[in-house]
């Protein structure tokens, strides 16, 4: 057992970025806790409205000059951050690890990931081209023109302090626009340290600047005039309220929200691959993933097979070893917080009140690696003879619980998924093509696993989803944020 290195060691005040300046707040100060340790790692300020105001005034004033900058020389500056956060890389991820409680891997993973972002968009020169038709009449040509919209705001969830913001924010600044970035303020520090290196990437003043805060930062961007589009990420009330916000002002906008997974496994899977994959997709990050596995859905009649995967996965689940995630032997880490542990906790408690089967329970005393307050720490729980009425069947729960459902058929199994509202990332484990096809074809998803617990689209592919889990037409990363952050200027031509 050996703990790394805490980066975080003296209990600051967390300040905005804005217009290149490290500026005071004046709002209330919060403290941010490690939930491993319980103890206060930081003070965030929830930034008033004249600050977030303050911001996007200087995100306007700095957009007509970077988006005269061409898009060699704005990629120059992403490319120097990308050296910076390698150079960086390590010490982001224990940030991470510091405040959001995730292992040490989970974290290097997430920086990974949110590092990539940083290197699709460094193609933008060629991403970000139009396209031309000569003579679409007589002498006449047409041609478009990708062009920035102006300012941006950009809200991330805790659950992935680091890496979601740079779904966005790079493309946003790669193709010419100025970016706010509004933080969970449950876990800023990455989001800071990100700023810091942004600035010494060279990166112009007001480009890229962050306000920390809540709901007073979140509804000014949604009101100002000044904001041409908002992507956000986090739970599906605030997404609806994000898409509604937007859609009355008049602004784009990409809204992703929560999800309820299904894992289908199908009698003819690889059962010894099959085990670990989930293991990763229900309890990795804690369960607090939005591609997280919720319900796993056991196919087929075959009592014994039923009952010989589930003995296991219960062997496998009660295994996992659970701890500070800067130990690095430690699988499972902490819940962010009490609240969301009691949460989950009464999610368990609706569980058995509906009369599903208690498998293994969470509860209690955690075993833990080393000495640590049991605040936030939650064993993985499993429940069988769940069904889609209850709530733990149903809901979005976001911790380390397993619902076990049955399906006589892969029919019975799709149809089970898709009845949920929400259409985040659900999986099928199987070795015939013939079901795996079937499933991708049927099933209401933005993300399809096939033998793949975790369906985290790559950074040149869209973050997607459907139906509850996402409001909005274009997704995050890639392709389709470089169409997100620019429109379409249509030139038509004649000269006489
Ligand atoms: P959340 O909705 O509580 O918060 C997200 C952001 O919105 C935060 O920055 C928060 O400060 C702000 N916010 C919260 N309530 C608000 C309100 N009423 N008005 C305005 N702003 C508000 O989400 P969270 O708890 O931070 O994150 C977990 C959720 O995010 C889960 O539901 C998870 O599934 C979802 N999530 C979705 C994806 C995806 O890609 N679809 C990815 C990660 C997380």
């Amino acid at each position: 057992m050996a703990i790394l290195e805490e980066p975080i060691k003296e209990v600051k005040t967390i300040k905005n970025f804005i217009g290149g300046e490290w500026v005071e707040s004046k709002g209330e100060i919060k403290d941010v806790v490690n939930p491993a340790t319980g103890k206060a790692i930081a003070r965030v300020p929830i930034s008033t409205k004249e600050e977030i105001e303050a911001a996007i005034e200087a995100a306007k004033e700095a957009f007509p000059d970077w988006r005269r900058t061409t898009p060699l020389s704005r990629t120059r500056r992403l490319f120097r951050l990308k050296e910076l956060l390698e150079e960086n890389f390590e010490e982001i991820s224990r940030i991470q690890t510091q405040e959001h409680g995730k292992t040490i891997d989970e974290s290097r993973g997430e920086t990974r990931r949110g590092i990539e972002n940083v290197e699709v968009a460094c193609g933008i020169p060629t991403l970000m081209q139009g396209y031309f038709s000569e003579d679409i009449a007589a002498g006449i040509d047409e041609w478009v023109i990708p062009t920035p919209l102006g300012v941006f705001g950009i809200i991330g969830p805790f659950n992935f302090p680091f890496m979601i913001p740079l779904w966005s924010a790079p493309y946003a600044v790669a193709t010419g626009n100025c970016v706010i970035v509004k933080p969970s303020s449950e876990d800023p520090n990455s989001q800071i340290r990100l700023a810091e290196l942004v600035d010494e990437a060279g990166f112009p003043p007001g480009v890229w600047n962050v306000v920390n805060g809540g709901r007073t930062v979140v509804s000014s961007l949604l009101e100002h005039p000044g904001i041409a589009g908002i992507a956000f990420v986090g739970s599906t009330p605030t997404a609806k309220i994000i898409y509604k916000g937007c859609g009355e002002t008049g602004k784009r906008v990409i809204a992703q929200g929560g999800a309820k997974n299904f894992m289908a496994v199908m009698p003819d899977a690889n059962v010894s691959a099959t085990i670990p994959a989930l293991m990763t997709s229900f309890f990795g990050n804690t369960g607090q993933r939005c591609l997280s596995g919720a319900v796993l859905v056991i196919v087929g009649e075959d009592d014994s097979f039923y009952n010989d995967f589930m003995d296991k996965v219960v062997a496998a689940v009660s295994r996992i070893i659970i701890g500070y995630g800067l130990d690095d032997s430690v699988q499972m880490g902490p819940l962010r917080d009490k609240e969301k542990k009691e949460r989950v906790l009464g999610y368990i408690e609706s569980g058995i009140q509906q009369g599903a089967k208690l498998r293994l329970d969470g509860r209690g005393k955690v075993k833990i690696v080393g000495d640590y307050p049991q605040t936030c720490f939650l064993g993985p729980t499993i429940f069988e003879n769940v069904t889609p009425e209850m709530k733990i069947g149903s809901e979005e729960i976001f911790g380390p619980v397993m619902s076990v459902m049955r399906a006589k058929n892969l029919d019975e199994a799709i149809e089970i998924a898709n009845a949920n509202p929400f259409g985040n990332g659900n999986a099928i484990f199987t070795s015939s093509g013939k079901s795996a096809r079937e499933f991708q074809y049927q099933i209401t998803s933005g993300n399809v696993g096939i033998n793949i617990g975790i369906v985290a689209p790559m950074a040149f592919f869209p973050f997607s989803g459907m139906k509850d889990s996402f409001f909005g037409t274009l997704h995050t990363q890639g392709r389709e944020a470089v169409r997100f952050f620019t429109e379409s200027k249509v030139v038509i031509q004649r000269w006489l």
